[in-house]
């Protein structure tokens, strides 16, 4: 199956690996070149746009904010994510979006940038907000990327909300590291547990999961 986001390969029949990564893409997997909000003092527009530039099916991640490391999001940080938006809407490539304790900020970001109208569609790693961004994650055509914490027994509100989601935006991501990528669990064990979350086969649901991330990278509508 696809790991629809991890920065290090596993031995899934596809990933997408985003920057910062470990290791070289193999066969099949798809790159996204960007810098993370945590390095956005490392960011090079001009590099970033060349090596998009020399990779025409590459996109752009992962980007975003953050508030998990400083309860203030910095200005530098928000700059360089307007940047990259704009760098991904004028090449009219698919985005994968960080946005830990501040998804809101996030959308609110994107809906304001006008040169971000340019990008097809928007992966939401990592999301794991109950409430209120569904119809505007919809409307910008956004793809929601369930991960390991559907095999914790203990994460109910998550469980919840991967019931909630409309089954044509859900995609599965490791978010594996060089790190964890012994630990996470595979994407096909997500796929289990999400079939059984929402009471429907796991064929369905496979198929379901992998036809949204063809999706996601062509910036086709469901
Ligand atoms: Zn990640």
């Amino acid at each position: 199956m696809t790991d629809a986001h991890c920065h290090f390969r596993r031995g899934e029949s596809r990933h997408f690996l985003c920057e910062p990564f470990d290791g070289e893409p193999g066969e099949g997997d798809e790159v996204f070149y960007g810098t993370h909000p945590w390095n956005f003092e490392s960011f090079d527009a001009d590099r970033l746009r060349r090596r998009l530039q020399a990779s025409p099916r590459s996109g752009v991640g992962e980007i975003g904010l953050d508030r998990l490391r400083q309860r203030e999001i910095p200005t530098g940080m928000r700059e360089v994510f307007a940047a990259q938006l704009a760098i991904a809407g004028e090449l009219g490539r698919p985005v994968v979006l960080h946005g830990a304790k501040c998804w809101g900020e996030v959308v609110k970001t994107i809906i304001a940038n006008a040169a971000a109208r340019g990008i097809p569609s928007f992966l939401f790693h990592g999301f794991s907000r109950a409430d209120g961004l569904l119809e505007d994650i919809i409307a910008l055509n956004g793809f929601i990327s369930l991960g390991p914490a559907l095999c914790n027994d203990h994460a109910h509100n998550y469980h919840e909300l991967a019931r909630r989601i409309p089954l044509e935006r859900i995609v599965l991501e490791s978010d594996a590291t060089v790190h964890s990528a012994g630990t996470a669990p595979s994407i096909e064990q997500l796929a289990i547990r999400l079939a059984e979350l929402r009471g429907i086969s796991l064929s369905l649901t496979a198929s379901a999961v992998e036809r949204n991330c063809e999706r996601f990278l062509s910036g086709e509508q469901p």
